[in-house]
């Protein structure tokens, strides 16, 4: 067990360019302290003026996260928990807007009477305190990692890193620990690897007063020992802190590659603490599988975000885990759904053997959408539905099976004829957009003799929501009598959580987010029984395809 002391705190900086994977590095550190029997968390700051990323488009910041507690955050908000295997909440997640509404409210309240209120102290003060907040968990954390995001130079940053300068100097130098994660760039005409923008990145964080301990720098090739001491020589850094982030194929081996640097021992000897030897095994196993897999299942993702891979984080995730645990990995085939609407042939949808539609809000491409679910249906491909994707379910089900000609969802058109998805009444009258979405966990019933029980295998369950609409309980009735099964609804009955149809080999799609609660090494339930339908769909494809070979050429 490790020694009990105060809590030590670690910044983690990106310097160069973004999108450097300062979010994998953190929960990669997070997973080696935690190994080694510390109580980690992971936080993360923002330096945008929204006060979460819930009103902004996917295609402008990716997926938007959302936890237990109903709180919309930044995606790297799901590595942290995808990692280190941890729930985390509203105190994970701090962006310039969250700030700067607190210190206003603050102001109008009079808590600065007679003050001027500044940048320095009080913005400063405002972050310092939402660092410690993290702490006020009931039973404490040994170590707290706050990443900052964007990039050592923006101007936006700059209160950030103030507040950590300046906590640093209260906190006491074996208290708290810098980490710069940089790019050490590879010009091809010279084959060379450049050390000089790194030099340069922490030359502006010592400006502010931030000397970093140690520097992970992304590489496409190795380091060499004269380049570590290179860049240790002119960072002030001992070249042994001088980790190197190759490129890798799967993120989940990062852990494993700092581990084998000695990044986790560097950061405890500077942080004075000891601790037992790192239980890595179940992290080693999964590598080891993610690695080896060879047999391969086709899955399509139809939606409208999918120019952008990071709209979808959780759910690519999500399938390597359940993967993982099908001994397959998941190809992802994405498949914009607009292109399907002009499209009768379904050649697109033909490879696969599985089809996912994902969440999603708006019109476009909704009736592309609507013809991937009919091809499932009736082709009897495993289908899963998230969110939107339950939405569209039901609405197909209801126009072509219950044949409620001009059956939708009153989000998409005003005067519906057949509202089969409608507002929910606790959304009826919301005018303001941000956080007032039906958000966060709720619990929900299943019933026995189901699809998604199967899966569950416990009757209680409990799945992050973030959405207005729902299924329209006039119409529960009409859909229940075609066959269409609600397997999963709140504890009061009222709301429709699962759903699934008969004679289909899997076809269950949830109101809910399953994706947001997978872990690196719990595969969550959904996806697992999604995947293994799909492998097995394959494999009666692949069988009846040797059989119709074998027939035509005893005909010969
Ligand atoms: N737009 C739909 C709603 O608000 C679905 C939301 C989602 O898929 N997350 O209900």
């Amino acid at each position: 067990m490790a020694k009990k002391s105060r809590t030590k705190y670690i910044f983690i900086t990106g310097g160069v360019v973004s999108s450097l994977g300062k979010g994998i590095a953190s929960s990669s550190l997070g997973v080696l302290l935690k190994s080694r029997g510390f109580k980690v968390t992971i936080h993360k700051f923002d330096p945008y003026i929204n006060v979460d990323p819930g009103t902004m488009s996917p295609f402008q910041h990716g997926e938007v996260f959302v936890t237990d507690d109903g709180t919309e955050t930044d995606l790297d908000i799901g590595h942290y928990e995808r990692f280190i295997d941890e729930n985390m909440s509203n105190k994970n997640n701090t962006t310039t807007g969250l700030i700067y509404q607190s210190v206003i409210n603050k102001e109008r309240s009079g808590k600065y009477l007679g003050k001027t209120v500044q940048v320095v102290p009080h913005i400063t003060q405002e972050i310092k305190n939402r660092i410690v907040n993290v702490t006020n968990d009931k039973n404490g954390f040994d170590i707290i990692i706050s990443e900052i995001g964007g990039t050592v130079g923006d101007i936006e940053g700059l209160p950030f890193l103030e507040a950590i300068r300046q906590f640093r100097l209260e906190s006491g130098r074996t208290n708290t620990l810098s980490i710069h994660v940089t790019l050490i760039p590879y010009l091809s005409t010279t084959q060379e690897l450049k050390t000089k923008p790194t030099q340069h990145s922490v030359m502006r964080l010592r400006e502010i007063g931030i000397q970093p301990d140690i520097l992970i720098c992304r590489t496409v090739s190795p380091l060499t020992k004269d380049m570590k001491e290179k860049i240790g020589l002119f960072c002030s850094v001992p070249s042994s802190s001088v980790i190197e982030a190759r490129d890798v194929s799967s993120i989940y081996e990062v852990p494993l590659i700092f581990e084998k640097q000695g990044l986790a021992d560097i950061v405890l000897k500077h942080l004075r603490l000891k601790s037992a030897e790192p239980n890595l095994k179940k992290w080693k196993g999964l590598v080891r599988k993610i690695k080896s897999l060879e047999d391969v299942v086709r899955i399509g993702i139809c939606g409208k975000y999918t120019a952008l891979r990071d709209a979808y984080k959780s759910i690519i995730e999500s399938f390597v885990h359940a993967g993982v645990e099908n001994n397959v990995k998941v190809d992802i085939k994405w498949i914009e759904a607009e292109c399907l609407e002009e499209d009768n042939s379904y050649k697109e949808l033909k490879d696969l053997s599985g089809i996912l539609i994902p969440g999603g809000f708006g019109e476009r491409g909704i009736e592309g959408k609507m013809k991937a679910v009919k091809y499932a249906r009736e082709n009897k491909v495993p289908f899963m539905g998230i969110c939107l994707g339950l939405q569209c379910a039901v609405i197909e089900f209801a126009r072509n099976i219950c044949k409620l000609n001009g059956a939708h969802s009153s989000e998409f058109k005003k005067n519906v004829k057949h509202p089969v998805i409608d507002l929910m009444l606790e959304q009826r009258g919301v005018k303001d957009k941000g956080g007032t979405m039906r958000l966060g966990a709720y619990p929900c019933i299943l019933k026995t003799n189901s699809k998604a029980y199967e899966a569950y295998k416990k009757v209680v369950i409990s799945e992050r929501h973030r959405h207005r609409y729902e299924v329209n309980n006039d119409y529960r009735e009409i859909l229940e009598k075609n066959g269409m099964v609600f397997s999963g609804l709140s504890p009061d009955e009222k709301l429709v959580e699962i759903i699934e149809i008969k004679n289909h080999p899997w076809f269950v799609a949830g109101q809910f987010h399953p994706e947001l609660k997978s872990r690196a090494i719990k595969a969550h339930p959904m996806f697992r029984e999604f995947v293994k339908a799909a492998k097995k769909y394959r494999n009666s494809k692949r069988k009846k395809s040797r059989t119709t070979e074998k027939k035509a050429v005893s005909n010969k």
